[in-house]
């Protein structure tokens, strides 16, 4: 277990304090209402005090820094600084800040010293640290997920690479999707799978990584799976003859049991009931949705989580992916 791991959990939970009293931590509270959709127990959080958090218009990722629109350049607020890792096998630094604006105590965000783009894709130093936090955070019974919105389309706010961590449950130990992939039965651990039931692409891999596993274990199982899922994201767009041009965005959770990625259409959906713009990120894929008023609230359970997931997601080929061909020999199978 890396101590410096270790050392960014449990410095969390005073630096969120610290970051509220100083007053440059906004804490938004909110309330969870749980709606069932498709086997999956939705947590849809009403945050009324949000429609006072100052909205910034999307920007366009582009691939080098904006020094001036980056807020995760140094120098660091100290009021949000929780530590610092290094991945020592690419040699890659990372910031760890807390979330400014909170809904959720303790969210923290992986961020690269150096600037990289919100729309490359995760790299092996990022997976493994990213890794590495998770599995402290369990071993110090204060388990999180990891997530990360890359591109565009995927409900990103900011140009620079950050990784996010939430905490949940104690007894949960991962989001609600979780429970769905914990349940799959596959036949081959290590090909991805998919969790038939949702209505849109997504793609799942099973992590058996054991406790002790060297650094360089480690990294390519890491490395292996998101590539898979990665190839499986860019075939899955490139069946949609209305997809984009450019870089395909896509959602990414993490678990230390499963890793996802989920291939985005368009960054918000309109209510059918209110027309309200909600803007979803990888948390709704998780099953953590965020409504700023009751109406909202209504609007969403009647039209239901998957749909509105649906919506912003991209139409599944999983079936052509399993049954294989010339472009997809052996890439996926199918979950039970
Ligand atoms: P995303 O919107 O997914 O790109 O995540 C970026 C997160 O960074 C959001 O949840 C913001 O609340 C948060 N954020 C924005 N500005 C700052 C800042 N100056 N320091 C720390 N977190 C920030």
């Amino acid at each position: 277990m890396s101590t410096a791991h270790s050392q960014i959990i449990s410095a969390i939970p005073d630096a969120f304090e610290r970051g509220k009293a100083s007053g440059d931590l906004l804490f938004f509270p909110s309330e969870i209402h749980t709606h069932s959709d498709g086997g999956i127990d939705f947590q849809i959080r009403l945050c009324p005090a949000l429609l006072q958090k100052p909205t910034l218009p999307t920007p366009h990722f582009n691939q080098t820094s904006n020094d001036k629109l980056d807020p995760f350049k140094a120098p660091y607020n100290p009021n949000l600084y929780v530590g610092e890792l290094k991945d020592d096998e690419e040699g890659v630094e990372y910031v760890v800040l807390l979330n400014k604006f909170s809904v959720v105590s303790n969210h923290i965000l992986l961020i690269t010293k150096e600037f990289q783009s919100q729309s490359s894709p995760l790299h092996p130093g990022d997976l493994v640290q990213a890794y590495l936090v998770l599995r402290a955070a369990r071993k110090t019974g204060k388990p999180m997920f990891a997530f990360y919105n890359c591109g565009d389309r995927s409900g990103a706010s900011q140009a620079h690479k950050h990784i996010q961590f939430i905490p949940v449950d104690e007894d949960e130990d991962g989001p609600p999707i979780e429970l769905l992939s914990k349940a799959a039965r596959i036949e081959k651990e290590a090909l991805p799978f998919s969790l038939v039931p949702l209505p849109f692409a997504n793609h799942v891999r099973r992590l058996s990584i054991p406790s002790k596993a060297p650094h360089l274990e480690l990294e390519s199982a890491l490395s292996n799976a998101f590539l898979q899922l990665l190839d499986l994201c860019i075939s899955t767009v490139r069946h949609d003859p209305e997809y984009p041009p450019g870089t395909p965005s896509y959602n990414v959770i993490l678990t230390l049991e499963h890793l996802y990625i989920f291939p985005r259409r368009q960054e918000i959906h309109k209510l059918r009931e209110t027309g309200d713009l909600l803007s979803v990120n990888a948390l709704g894929f998780a099953g953590l949705m965020l409504v700023k008023s009751p109406e909202e609230l209504e609007a969403v359970k009647k039209e239901g989580p998957l749909n509105i997931l649906k919506g912003v997601g991209v139409t599944s080929v999983h079936d052509l992916q399993v049954a294989g061909g010339p472009e997809f020999d052996g890439e996926a199978e199918l979950a039970h």
